[in-house]
């Protein structure tokens, strides 16, 4: 296969600002909280440029723009380092990608005017790619979630890192110097790979940000957004989920008095009993266990594989943990009135199950508030209720 540089570099140019126009397309859309877009964006937009000087080297451009055009990729390349540096929540590694750029330009002078040396240009630039490249797969591995799309885009960061290791290596030693200095199929081949890569690597970051993105329009779909419980949509869907690992039992919890809360201390400070409820409800629970906010200031607890013992356990344990001082002494005091059902038969509907725990809250209300009451399947027939008292 005959591949020639120029073309090469052409071809590359052209897929970065494809890429380039795609990511600055996805930073204007996503959310603002998925990180580095912007970042990526503009160093491909440096790639642009340093492969346009690249190209047009010798031809219209004096060589002497060449260590400009070597330290422009590497600005690039490094700004791409602090996005995704920026996406995993991680603080950008600012020294190192001023450095890289600024070591790049001067090594490139180094060896092109004091002692002209093409090997050694290339090992420098190749081991300043590496550390950038290197950075960057280190943090893929340390702070990406477990998904096949990390998977990919660690392997190709991976891959750039190794191929930029093989080159500096090879131009140190040598083996394939002669080559590289006149272009020749090693060069090609790395051009070729580069210009390849251009194109992969931020296919590879827009796909783990697409997952980040259908992560979080997940979660707001599911999620009360007020205290990052699940809503009734996300409720629903866990039962659909669990339903099988019965026997379920639910609870039905309501602030006692929470008008008055609102009230006395502002509906601000009634915002942070609800988020201070969530918190003590989830202190609880198993992360198999689910919790949602159906509205307002009800809260509804789903307990797959419990059975009424647990359930109460859980219901005293949230009382418990609101007679101890709260964490934030700013927070009014307030109680919880709780009502727990235990499925009664094995087809009972969630519903059904969510009506008697909600009878048995309402009689918790009834009976003084700050207490537990248990529907058993009994209490359909509402003259016999069972209720315990924790007070
Ligand atoms: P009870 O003990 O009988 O449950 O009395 P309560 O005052 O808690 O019950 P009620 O249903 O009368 O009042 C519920 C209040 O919850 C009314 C409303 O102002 C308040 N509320 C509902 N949603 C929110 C919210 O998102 N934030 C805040 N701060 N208040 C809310
Ligand atoms: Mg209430
Ligand atoms: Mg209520």
């Amino acid at each position: 296969m005959n591949l020639d540089p120029v073309s090469i570099i052409l071809m590359s140019t052209l897929m970065t600002v494809a890429m380039c126009v795609v990511m600055f397309a996805a930073q204007r859309s996503f959310p603002r909280n998925v990180e580095g877009l912007r970042e990526w964006g503009i160093g491909m937009a440096g790639l642009v440029l340093a492969s346009g000087l690249f190209g047009l080297r010798g031809i219209v451009i004096p060589e002497v723009l060449l260590p400009l055009a070597n330290s422009m990729f590497l600005w690039g390349v490094g700004l791409m380092m602090v996005g995704t540096q920026r996406f995993y929540g991680v603080r950008p590694s600012w020294h190192l990608f001023h450095g890289a750029w600024l070591l790049g330009l001067l090594v490139m002078l180094c060896w092109l005017y004091l002692w002209p040396d093409f090997a050694m240009r290339v090992a420098m630039f190749s081991f300043l790619m590496l550390a950038l490249n290197l950075t960057q797969f280190i943090v893929i591995v340390r702070h990406g979630e477990r998904h096949a799309t990390t998977w990919f885009f660690g392997l190709l960061m991976l891959v750039q890192a190794l191929a930029m290791l093989h080159r500096g290596v090879n131009a140190l030693l040598g083996g394939a110097g002669s080559d590289m200095m006149h272009g020749g199929p090693h060069y090609n081949l790395y051009l070729a790979l580069l210009a390849f890569m251009t194109l992969l690597l931020p296919v590879g970051f827009i796909t783990v940000a697409t997952r980040r993105l259908q992560t979080l329009l997940e979660q707001r779909s599911n999620r009360d957004p007020l205290t990052a419980v699940l809503n009734r949509r996300g409720f629903a869907d866990f039962h659909a989920r669990h339903s099988a690992r019965q026997p379920l039992a639910v609870m039905s919890i309501d602030l006692d008095f929470f008008k008055a809360i609102n009230d006395r201390h502002g509906h601000a400070m009634g915002d942070r009993v609800l988020v201070d409820v969530a918190g003590v409800i989830r202190g609880v629970l198993r992360d198999s266990d689910a919790v949602a906010r159906f509205g307002g200031e009800e809260f509804v607890v789903l307990l797959p594989e419990s059975q009424q013992a647990r359930a109460e356990l859980l219901a005293q344990r949230i009382q418990a943990a609101l007679r101890q001082p709260r964490p934030d002494a700013s927070l009014p005091h307030y109680t919880l009135s709780i009502g727990i059902a235990c499925q009664a038969a094995e087809d009972e509907s969630l519903d059904s199950m969510l009506q008697r725990s909600d009878r048995a809250l309402y009689r918790a209300k009834q009976l003084g508030r700050n207490r537990v009451e248990v529907a058993t399947p009994a209490l359909l027939s509402p003259q016999a209720p069972q209720h315990i008292c924790l007070n």
